[in-house]
């Protein structure tokens, strides 16, 4: 048995001013045949679930094609998709012929338009799908992996034979769906099932911050999945609610119910859950706090750690890290009362020009440098900091929480800048906040601070719940003017999104 195995994911947000460019897929998140095999080894990633299965199964070879990660952001440019689309077709024809595809995906891809007319593709994921399959011939199984913030349209399900999506927000499956995925590719590649699918879509966008399948909305919806799973007629469920910000045309949450052979029960199943998913809608929307009250709500706490949840620039949901909503707050505070806050605050900001000011001006010595509002000045005001360089840091760091455990990830060249109890770490380049070795990495312990900022909607809590006392959800400002992955999904400027769709017409009735 041959499998081939390929990687290309990306969440688009089409709110988010800096493309995604050949160089956010470059490092290591781009690894090449034997690369892909060995470089994720041991981390609670798709590729390595995957391959923990197709490693252990007799007389199983793996094919490895390329596997390509960006963090989220705007659609990718279009000749960068094609380069990476193209290379991936070509190892794969040149591995023919193959018994099966497993594809890690995420779901919400989308491409921008090409310098030569080219038109966007929003379906970018559907277009992989698509195009693996027209090399592939009907009878070649294809399974893929999506994020639970995928946009599952028809066209992935009918190119697909099985697309198996995350189970958790916070995200922690990411292994166990690269398992699941990995185990329905072997047991169609050896007859054992036959996968057969529903797809019911549901016309809503949800924001992130209150979907957890622990608790809340999210979490009952899901729990009536993992029953439905348990039958022995059924593969997979899936419960997707949706990247938010992709403004196209086509875009909605989905229930998906893969069976083994059995098309009616799959549309009867997946039509009960949908029902349950729709009636739940308005559970979804956070309640925001201005960024001053936050700020003294934490400050005002004797003990404990407060996240200062910034989920409208969360650089995982495609907002670019730049927002100073909750420093600009805090050096509010500093100026009414005249005297240090009372606590210690850790900060960060995407900032490049005032990391190399840092640098240039050396540990132990005071700067006055412009921090923010440099990646998308057009929703973020740059803020004037004085503070003394603490630390300055190569910005790599790993993930340890249960999340992408083991992931490394690299935040450019990193400067620490201090002024009383306020700590700023300024960093090249955005990266993801899951995970608290974001401030450990540079010397900041989060479970010593008062109060945290973190970009980041949800998935940060699998790793700081243990060390954190309260989450306030911040509001840094109306619509885009707090990031590109504002909640106030009624107060973004939408122009192509199909309409109508909830919760931007709230009276839709479904079905
Ligand atoms: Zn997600």
């Amino acid at each position: 048995m041959r499998i081939a195995l390929g990687m290309l994911t990306h969440e688009a947000n089409s709110f988010s001013p800096q493309p995604t460019e050949l160089a956010d897929f470059a490092g290591r998140q781009l690894a090449r045949g034997e690369e892909l095999l060995q470089g994720w080894q041991g981390t609670n990633t798709e590729q390595a679930g995957a391959l923990s299965v197709l490693t252990k199964e007799p007389d199983c070879t793996v094919v490895p094609l390329i596997g390509a990660r960006a963090l989220s952001g705007a659609p990718i440019q279009r000749q960068v998709f094609e380069v990476l689309l193209g290379e991936m077709l070509a190892r794969l024809e040149e591995a023919l012929p193959v018994d099966g595809v497993l594809l890690v995906l995420h779901g919400a891809m989308m491409v921008a338009p090409g310098v030569g007319g080219d038109l966007p593709i929003d379906d970018a994921t559907g277009e992989v799908l698509a195009r693996v399959r027209a090399l592939l011939g009907a009878n070649v199984p294809i399974v893929g992996t999506l994020d639970l913030h995928a946009n599952v349209t028809r066209r992935m399900a009918a190119k697909a034979t099985a697309l198996v999506g995350y189970q958790t927000a916070p995200h922690v499956d990411m292994g166990a769906t690269g398992e699941a995925a990995a185990r329905i590719l072997v047991d169609t590649v050896r007859g054992r099932v036959a996968p057969t699918a529903a797809l019911v879509r549901l016309p809503m966008i949800l924001p992130p911050e209150n979907a957890d399948h622990r608790v809340g909305p999210l979490h009952e919806v899901m729990a009536q999945a993992l029953a439905i799973e348990a039958r022995p007629e059924v593969l997979r469920v899936g419960v997707f609610s949706v990247q938010p910000w992709l403004d196209a045309a086509d875009v909605a949450s989905a229930i998906l119910v893969v069976t083994d052979g059995r098309q009616a029960l799959a549309e009867e199943l997946a039509g009960g859950l949908a029902e349950a998913f729709w009636a739940r809608r308005d559970r979804f929307f956070p309640e925001l706090v201005p960024a001053d009250e936050a700020l003294a709500r934490a400050m005002a706490r004797q003990e404990g750690t407060v996240v200062l949840c910034d989920s409208a620039d969360s650089t995982t949901s495609g907002s670019t890290g730049d927002s100073t909503a909750i420093l600009q707050a805090a050096l509010a505070m500093l100026g009414r009362t005249g005297t240090p806050l009372p606590h210690p605050l850790l900060l960060n900001v995407v900032d490049p020009l005032a990391v190399a000011t840092a640098i240039e001006a050396g540990v132990g010595n005071e700067i006055e440098v412009s921090v923010g509002g440099t990646v998308a000045p057009r929703y973020f005001a740059p803020v004037t900091f004085r503070g003394t360089v603490k630390l300055i840091s190569d910005g790599e760091f790993r993930f340890k929480g249960p999340g992408m455990r083991g992931m490394l990830h690299h935040m450019g060249r990193a400067v620490v800048l201090t002024q009383g109890n306020i700590y700023l770490l300024v960093m090249e380049r955005a990266v993801s906040q899951w995970d608290p070795q974001l401030y450990r990495s540079v010397g900041l312990e989060p479970a010593d601070a008062r109060a945290v900022q973190v970009k980041s909607p949800r998935a940060f809590r699998a790793a700081y719940e243990d060390i954190t006392e309260e989450v306030i959800i911040v509001h840094g400002g109306a619509g885009l003017q707090a990031g590109a992955a504002s909640p106030e999904l009624t107060a973004l400027p939408w122009r192509r999104l199909g309409r109508p769709i909830y919760p931007l017409d709230p009276d839709i009735s479904w079905p």
